[in-house]
């Protein structure tokens, strides 16, 4: 369905209904500003920023071409598997390593929402003693948030509503959306 402006305004993924929420412009200008901000506090420095998959890898790579101090870029993953006794979940994280000792980290996220994922991945890179962890989530859903890390480049405080695109998925669609849409609770 296209707005005056043009814009698809509603979509579906699987077989759900998604109002659009954040248009691409807009999610532009956020991570520009992001950027900036990273440019003036890491003047000097080479930090290397920590992409999470699946999620962040537009926001990373949007990011990433803005930033115009030296710095490298590396992906980890929490990967959800079957452990040993029966029933029991583990996640684990997958991309972890020496690089990180001693370097100034930039977490790239694509949203926080309860903050447990984000929690388990700062307890985890504390063991590879990086000089430091700065967190960049694009969407922040403060309402649901139950954690008590920082978020230091918050992108956009969204209500507790899912939302797809731009990286995000809903059972492994719709992530190439360039905007950002919200679930229609109506449905
Ligand atoms: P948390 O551990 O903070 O509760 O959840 C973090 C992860 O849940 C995110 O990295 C993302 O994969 C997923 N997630 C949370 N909220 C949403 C949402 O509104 N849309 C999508 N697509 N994923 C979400």
């Amino acid at each position: 369905m296209l707005s005056t402006n043009g814009k698809t305004s509603r979509i579906k993924v699987r077989d759900k209904f998604f109002n659009l929420y954040l248009e691409k412009e807009k999610i532009d200008r956020i991570v520009s500003g992001i950027a900036t901000c990273i440019d003036l506090d890491y003047q000097g420095k080479n930090p290397l920023f920590l992409g999470v998959l699946n999620g962040a890898f537009i926001f990373a790579s949007d990011l990433l071409r803005k930033v115009k101090i030296p710095c490298e870029i590396s992906f980890v993953k929490y990967s959800s598997y079957q452990g040993m006794a029966s029933g029991e979940k583990v996640n684990r994280i997958i991309g972890l390593n020496e690089t990180i000792r001693g370097r100034e980290i930039i977490i790239v996220e694509d949203i926080v929402d309860t903050g447990l994922t984000m929690a388990k991945l700062l307890g985890d890179l504390k063991a590879f003693e990086p000089a430091s962890v700065k967190i960049a989530s694009f969407c922040f859903k403060k309402e649901a948030f139950r954690e008590n890390f920082t978020i230091d480049y918050c992108g956009l405080e969204i209500p507790d509503l899912f939302v797809v695109g731009y990286g995000l998925d809903y059972d492994g669609a719709g992530r190439n959306f360039p905007d950002i849409y919200q679930l229609d609770e109506t449905q």
